[in-house]
């Protein structure tokens, strides 16, 4: 019989260097890392292992181990919150191990028990306590992780495996208020296309976007806006879901994003907006999951019905476009809120206030215990 992943059998070894802790406006994101982090390793024979929270370390891995070749590597990407209680929360982390155990089942990398890694990153985050910094903005971001690693140049299902959750305090994504960015509407380069895996959070999807990235720098944009097919498709900007709003010329609004149709990373933040925003948006609002084009965008820009645009992910919540490059024109999106729309502004407030324990809302919030 091999061995469920079991959050009652850890081991915890605390650290006897600590580590200096950074003020919060040095805080780079991703830059520096908690004192600990956890670890459970799987075989096929034996299953999950013992899990362990250690002072954090480097990994040592043979040169032939099958994550450095052939890409089994998939990652989450969640973030915990202090409340005015000092009780440190996390944001629907269920989402989160639910699109693990997705990305680990489409790589051939084991599933596990989604409420027994919770409980264990429950652990990493109390143990690491006094590094998850106060203030509106600031958090600690953690980094589930998963590699296959078995030693060997063969080309097959891992054998070994190891999930490793780190974590890394950060600060507001914008120091103060929004700041809005120019996008370039990218269809030279695809992020993903149907039957791919731009669904899954593997490694393997960012690197290659990168380059795009630097051609539309290079042209005075920050992000690629990812286009799909000969129609123009709108999917994704850089790493983040994508959401468009429109007036109707009878008056009524639409808030748009693309559908979960293979070709989108399935965001909690994403799900959160259209969830929220079905809630407490007026009778003149509809919230829509279709598909939409860049040539849509142009012609209601032209006609006045843009209304606003914005990106959504854990690491911003929601980030304001202001314009969108495409066929060497700029199309201007309004900022009627200063440096945002007015519904971006509104979307921020409500999933903050959830995220830092103000408002309760559904079982959306978790206290770590
Ligand atoms: C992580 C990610 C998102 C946003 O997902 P959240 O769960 O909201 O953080 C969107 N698109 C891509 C490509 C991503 O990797």
């Amino acid at each position: 019989m091999v061995a469920a992943l079991d959050a009652s059998k850890v081991q915890i070894t605390k650290t006897t260097t600590p580590k200096e802790k950074l003020p919060n406006d040095q805080l780079v994101f991703g830059k520096t890392f908690t004192d600990h982090m956890l670890e459970i390793e799987w075989t096929a024979e034996a299953g999950w292992g013992t899990p362990k929270i250690s002072p954090y370390h480097n990994l040592s891995l043979d040169p032939s181990t099958c994550v450095f070749h052939y890409a089994f590597e998939l990652f989450e990407g969640m973030k915990a919150y202090r409340d005015k209680d000092n009780n440190i929360r996390t944001f629907r982390p269920i989402k989160n191990m639910e699109r693990m155990n997705k990305s680990a089942e489409r790589i051939a990398l084991p599933t596990f028990d989604e409420e027994e890694l919770l409980k264990l990153i429950d652990q990493l985050i109390l143990t690491d306590e006094s590094f998850v910094p106060q203030g509106a903005g600031y958090s600690l971001y953690l980094r589930p992780t998963m590699i296959g690693t078995t030693a060997s140049l063969g080309v097959g299902t891992p054998d070994k495996a190891l999930i490793y959750v780190i974590a890394s305090p950060v600060g507001p994504y914008y120091g103060t208020g929004f700041k809005p960015v120019a996008l370039e509407a990218t269809d030279y380069a695809v992020r993903a296309w149907p039957g791919g895996v731009g669904n899954r959070k593997l490694g393997a999807n960012y690197a290659p976007c990168i380059l795009p990235q630097l051609e539309a720098a290079k042209r005075g944009y920050q992000q690629n806006l990812w286009l799909f097919g000969e129609e123009g498709y709108i999917t994704e900007v850089g790493t983040m879901n994508v959401f468009f709003a429109f007036k109707n010329a009878d008056g009524t609004k639409e808030l748009v994003t693309a559908p979960l149709d293979g070709t989108i990373l399935e965001g909690v933040t994403r799900d959160s907006i259209i969830q929220l925003c079905q809630e407490k948006l007026s009778s003149e609002w509809t919230v829509n999951e279709r598909k939409f084009t860049m040539a849509e965008v142009k012609e209601r820009a032209d006609k006045g019905e843009l209304i606003e645009a914005f990106g959504a992910g854990t690491a911003a919540v929601v980030s304001p476009i202001k314009i969108i490059g495409w066929k060497g024109e700029d199309i201007e999106v309004p900022l009627a809120a200063g440096d945002s729309g007015e519904l971006t502004k509104s979307v921020a407030e409500w999933i903050r206030a959830i995220q830092y324990g103000e408002v309760e809302y559904k079982d959306w919030s978790r206290v770590a215990k």
